[in-house]
This record gives structure tokens, sequence and C-alpha cells, in this order.
């Protein structure tokens, strides 16, 4: 199984990947993870994003690219994997599907996580209190939904028109997007 999932910052995207993954046994891959490690050890790449994340910007595509073609590279993706936070921008779009052709290696479905803007900063300064992350403040948050309303949003089309999206309404409880996500998924790769 070969899958992505796509959401605005707050839909739940991490905590549904994380149980989508689990499923369907394969790795849950999230950028924003690996960047978040390493900028908390320092590390030449997290000294080189922490101050464009901490804005709300995207890191740049080659960077972003690079990190994910090595990921891709390990061993336990071999059956499959889930991408969390990737593509965000068309040339990321671009380079995964060149990246799946010349391994034949078609993606099997796209989730889209939706829920309205106005419970997304809530959910968002709610996770600020409990996580911590620097990127979690209000004017960050802001910065960060606009980007993915100009950058990323539009991606979707990309995978509607393949017939590769699975859209799923974000809001309720954590375990009732999860039922509903794994019912709509198991029906989309069966069919
Ligand atoms: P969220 O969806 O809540 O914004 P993520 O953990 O997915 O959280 O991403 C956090 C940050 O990491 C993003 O705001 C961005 O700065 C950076 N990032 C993650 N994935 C990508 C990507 N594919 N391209 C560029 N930047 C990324």
């Amino acid at each position: 199984m070969k899958l992505l999932i796509m959401g605005a910052p707050g839909a739940g995207k991490g905590t549904q990947a994380t149980a989508l993954a689990e499923r369907y046994g394969v790795p849950a891959i999230s950028t924003g993870d690996i960047f978040r490690y390493n900028i908390k050890n320092q590390t030449p790449l997290g000294v080189k994003v922490k101050a464009i994340i901490d804005a709300g910007e995207y890191v740049p595509d080659d960077v972003t690219e690079e990190i994910v073609a090595s990921r891709l590279a390990e061993p336990d993706c071999e059956q499959g994997f889930l991408l969390d936070g990737f593509p965000r921008t068309m040339h990321q779009v671009h380079f995964l599907d060149r990246y799946l052709a010349e391994r034949s290696a078609p993606l099997d479905a796209v989730v889209s996580l939706m829920v309205q803007p106005e419970a997304l900063v809530q959910r968002l300064l709610a996770r600020a209190e409990i996580e911590g992350r620097a990127d979690d403040n209000e004017d960050t948050i802001r910065r960060r939904m606009e980007v993915y309303a100009g950058q990323t949003a539009p991606l979707l089309f990309h995978y509607e028109n393949k017939g590769l999206l699975v859209d799923v309404d974000g809001t309720g409880t954590v375990d009732e997007v999860r039922q509903r996500m794994f019912d709509l998924v198991d029906a989309h790769v069966k069919a």
C-alpha cells in the first residue's frame, strides 16, 4: 500500500496517519516529524530549517525532496508507505510522480482530511498548550493556514483527476474520524 495523507494544519493528519499506517502495516513518514527531530538534535539540516519552520513557511523543495527520497529508499518502504505532509507543493507532486513512475510503484490512495477553518485554529491553539511546538503560536498558525491554502490545497485536484482522492470529514472525535477514514479507504482500495 502506498498512501498519502493531506490536510490543513490542525486537521489531525499526524494522529490519523499513525492509525492508517498501522492498519495497512506500512511505515508512516512525516516530513514535519523528520524536521522537528533534526531541529531538536541540532543537526546541520535542523539548523538550516529551524527559522523557516518557526515562521510557518515551507522548507525549500530540493531539501525536502532529498530527505523523502532517502527515506523511501530504506528497506521498510519496500512493501509500501504512508507519507504525511509530503507533497506540499506542485514541485513536490511532480517529484513524487516521477520517483514512483521510475519504480513502477503507483499510489493506491490519497486521503484528504477536511475540517472547517474556524475549528482548525482552535485545535492548534489547544495543541500549543499540550505539545509546546514552536510553530503553534497565533501568528505562525495564521501563516501556515495561508501557505496551505495557497500552495497545498490546490494539489488535491491533481489527485482527484487521477481518481486517487479519498475525502474524509475530519470533524468529530479521533475515534469517529479514524473509523470513517478506515471505511472509506478500505472501500477505495477494494474498488
Ligand atoms: P502541520 O501540518 O501542522 O503544519 P507538519 O508537522 O506536517 O505540521 O509540518 C510542520 C512544518 O514543517 C511545516 O509548516 C513546514 O514548515 C515544514 N514542512 C513539513 N513538510 C514539508 C514539505 N513537504 N515541504 C516543505 N515544508 C515542509
